[in-house]
């Protein structure tokens, strides 16, 4: 399996729409003495040159040349951040996310239509995104319940061509729903796969070289997620606390996880993570009246008192002690979560897990680029796109500080953010 996954590589750079950019006509720009995450470490103090919508140069005392100079002295350079669990549902949502630094989106389930329309619309003020498309399900299964119809499986035997249809449809990668283990209270459980034809569309999705990311909501859909050869879970389970040799299970299998605290946090209650953001001076000016009502909501089982979150926390320090890749994701729009501001509010969960903050800027930078194979992203390297985020202060050593944004690159392009402010 460890092999399969090495093999996918290329594939999914192979469905990468290549966006429009005005990139050619931008005039290079030089960050001159600021503070360097390139990703996976921090610099103290380098220069740092774009041009063409690329990183050119990155190093101590670089020429000037024609670059326009920006003084980086008290800031911190970050490469743009990377929401690995979203659903994208309209350019609005992608030019919002973008305006928060986050330039590119992991979609999780959207429809095949609008992913197309979205992605031949793409320019410098919308986020860059890929997708899962339509997920794999079984009648009346999680993913049914949208006012949409959507293509069906409860056979082991259709995985490929399930899989294959999802492909030329355009997804990226494939997204799997299994609720097994899930308790909705009195209501009657959702039906769900087989985990045998959950390892069959896993199966059918590597034979492509493509990933398989699975839709967990217990302990029990995480083990068998995991067993049935899943690149990676696209949440963390919640409850009272998790099972001891989680982490060593999930490296065990080479596994990585999204875990959505963020929409996690709505589950569990009482409050959603979303309230905390909007007391953040830097995040509220730039949120609308729909987002910060959309911030506010919870699901129901949140004022039951019945669900915890103690658990879902416990898990992401096991992961990260035992090496398991953490890929931040929210889970936006659920409520509780926006696209771009809950990224912010990700991290900073991630950080009152137990990560460290420069491990909490990996989870949205270098390892979901890893994971998901975009080598062109999630680092400050030459030659990668200069997708950015300039912010004032340390985020390495203090997390809150991503959200003290001075300015966002999309391609070497400065985002306007002003025009957002309410
Ligand atoms: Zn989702």
């Amino acid at each position: 399996m460890f092999i399969g996954k090495l093999m996918k590589t290329a594939l999914l750079l192979a469905a990468l729409v290549v966006s429009k950019c005005a990139c050619s006509q931008e005039k290079p720009i030089l960050f001159q003495h600021v503070r360097v995450f390139d990703g996976t470490q921090v610099v103290p103090e380098e220069d740092v040159l774009i041009e063409g919508g690329r990183i050119k140069d990155a190093g101590p005392s670089l020429a000037v040349g024609n670059a326009k100079v920006i003084d980086g002295t008290g800031k911190t350079l970050l490469p743009g951040l990377i929401d690995a669990h979203v659903h994208v549902h309209s350019k609005e949502t992608l030019e919002h996310a973008l305006i928060f630094g986050v330039t590119t989106e992991l979609d999780m389930m959207m429809q095949p239509r609008r992913e197309h329309e979205l992605k031949s619309e793409e320019n410098d003020h919308m986020a860059s995104f890929y997708s899962a498309g339509l997920p794999a399900t079984v009648p009346g299964g999680h993913g049914t319940e949208y006012g949409f119809d959507i293509p069906t499986i409860t056979r082991a035997s259709d995985a490929q061509s399930f899989v294959d249809a999802r492909l030329r449809e355009g997804s990226d990668y494939i997204k799997i729903m299994y609720t097994a283990g899930v308790s909705l209270g009195r209501r009657a459980e959702r039906p769900t796969l087989s985990k045998q034809t959950m390892a069959a569309v896993i199966a059918a999705a590597h034979e492509r070289h493509r990933l398989a990311v699975v839709h967990i909501g217990s302990v029990e859909g995480a083990r068998d997620a995991i067993e049935a050869g899943a690149d990676g879970l696209a949440h963390i389970f919640n409850g009272p606390s998790s099972p001891k040799n989680f982490g060593e299970f999930v490296a065990s299998h080479h596994a990585f996880v999204i875990p959505t605290l963020s929409v996690k946090y709505s589950v569990c209650g009482p409050r959603s993570a979303g309230e905390r953001l909007l007391a953040d001076p830097n995040l509220k000016p730039y949120l609308s009246g729909e987002n910060i009502s959309r911030l506010k909501e919870t699901f129901p089982s949140a004022n039951s008192g019945l669900i915890s979150c103690k658990g879902s926390m416990q898990a992401i320090g096991q992961l990260q002690a035992a090496g398991v890749p953490i890929v931040a994701g929210t889970d936006a729009p659920n409520p509780g979560t926006t696209y771009g501001a809950s990224l912010h509010g990700e991290l900073e969960l991630y950080v009152e897990s137990g990560l460290t903050p420069i491990q909490a800027l990996i989870a949205a930078t270098s390892a979901p680029a890893s994971v998901f194979h975009i080598s062109d992203r999630g680092r400050i390297a030459p030659g990668l796109r200069a997708d950015l985020l300039l912010v004032n202060g340390r985020p390495d050593e203090d997390i809150l500080a991503t959200r003290n944004i001075v300015a966002v690159y999309k391609q070497g392009h400065e985002v306007d953010r002003r025009g957002w402010r309410h």
